[in-house]
């Protein structure tokens, strides 16, 4: 018979794993809850134009990373390489701007692209993410960046740097544009093919650029802070000031561009200090022109993006407990034919009670019971057998500590719960 693999850069996330997960996603809507972000939910596949307009096409995600399709009727769709653009098309769309309280969303998810699979990079992988649509003021971009902080130091991470930048507006980018070109041209035969179109189209994005000649070259190219206009340089003066009476370490890396066109003034990344070549934990910034973009107002937002991957590796990394692994407070134990149905009864009640409580109804013989309520690692059983029933009583069992007792069955949730505290 044929055997199947999930597609290359995909993978299963196992129920051995999944508990890791739920750890990350339980953390991060705590923090959403902390910080007062809703969660928005997008299709997971959009009209590919939401992504060409806004992301732009000059980035890798729309060149060469999207999945598109053409689904029956011809309609040119994408499933969704990132979740900025999805979350402002439903801003818009729905008209939230005027709802109270929804101008700070959250949201969960599985992205697509299309890239070289590698340690930390997927082709399906799964994002968390927030915007905060419609302020520019400096406050809301500390805010943002303090949610990611403070999400991650819940989490228990120790290793991670912050890391800031601004890259201006429309008004200071046009003379840092014209900088960078003079300074790359003259090396225009070192850098790679993609720079000599970045180049052309938007010079920022060659200090994005991974190749190693291209990045040697970005080392000393003009930076952006250098070129900063007066409202772009209070902008970023003030987050740092908010920053950093909310004692946020940060330092200040004028390198950082983001890959995505639709960035203005404040981008931030925070990358983990021990992980190789893929160590960004989270990307974010501010954008001021995508809700436009996108048929709305004229107004900014800010937010930020990271991987569960990444950051699972860094979590495992530095050995940090995720918690416990799922697993039934109860066995059941049930002896014979004349007991089944009082079992399925007493099962019924023991979960309308909150017990999670576990039954196979293929393994007969105790021994096979006991051994496989070992197996999971349960801390009590409950046994029914014959004499039991007709004494109205069951045995309750602590696994741990062997101990046992025969209790009345309407004390059977009384007693669970004495013996858990014990
Ligand atoms: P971006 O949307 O490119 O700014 O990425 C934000 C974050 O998502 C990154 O910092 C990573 O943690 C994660 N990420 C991006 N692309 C991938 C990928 N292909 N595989 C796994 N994680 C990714």
């Amino acid at each position: 018979m044929k055997k199947y693999k999930v597609p290359r850069g995909t993978f299963d996330i196992l129920p051995e794993e999944s508990f890791k997960w739920q750890y990350i996603t339980k953390t991060f809507r705590q923090t959403t809850q902390l910080f007062n972000y809703r969660e928005i939910v997008t299709p997971i596949f959009e009209n590919s134009e939401i992504f060409e307009r806004s992301v732009g096409d000059t980035s890798d995600i729309v060149e060469k990373e999207m999945y598109k399709f053409q689904d029956k009727k011809g309609r040119e769709l994408a499933l969704r390489p990132e979740g900025t653009a999805p979350v402002v098309r439903s801003f818009v769309e729905n008209g939230l701007h005027l709802k109270p309280n929804s101008a700070k969303l959250y949201y969960l998810g599985p992205m697509f692209r299309y890239d070289r699979p590698q340690k930390g990079r997927y082709r399906q992988f799964y994002q968390y993410g927030i915007e905060n649509i419609g302020s520019e003021n400096p406050f809301i971009d500390a805010e943002v960046i303090a949610f990611a902080f403070h999400f991650l130091k819940e989490l228990g991470l120790q290793n991670f740097e912050l890391q800031i930048n601004s890259i201006g507006c429309e008004n200071c980018t046009k003379e840092y544009d014209i900088a960078l070109k003079k300074y790359f041209s003259k090396h225009l035969n070192e850098l790679c093919s993609d720079c000599k179109t970045r180049l052309e189209k938007n010079p920022k994005r060659v200090l994005d650029c991974k190749v190693k000649n291209c990045k040697t070259i970005a080392k000393d190219a003009p930076s952006m802070l250098d070129y900063l206009d007066e409202d772009c340089k209070t902008h970023f003066s003030a987050i740092q000031k908010y920053l950093s009476e909310m004692q946020i370490p940060f330092v200040i890396n004028p390198k950082i561009v983001r890959g995505l066109d639709y960035y203005a003034q404040t981008a931030f990344e925070i990358i983990d200090t021990n992980l190789g070549a893929q160590n960004t934990l989270i990307g974010g910034g501010r954008y001021s022109k995508l809700v436009q973009q996108l048929g709305g107002a004229n107004i900014s937002g800010i937010g930020f993006a990271g991987g569960f991957e990444r950051l699972l590796l860094s979590l495992e990394n530095e050995n940090i407990i995720f918690g416990m692994e799922q697993k039934p407070e109860v066995y059941f134990v049930n002896l014979g034919e004349n007991t089944k149905y009082e079992s399925v009864k007493i099962i019924s009640n023991l979960r309308k009670n909150g017990i999670s409580c576990e039954f196979n109804p293929d393994k007969i013989s105790m021994n096979a019971q006991m051994k496989e309520a070992n197996k999971k690692g349960v801390k009590f059983c409950l046994i029914l057998g014959e004499n039991e029933l007709k004494n109205n009583e069951i045995i309750l069992k602590n696994m741990f500590t062997s101990e046992q007792q025969n209790v009345k069955r309407d004390k059977i949730i009384e007693a669970i719960i004495t013996s858990k505290k014990s």
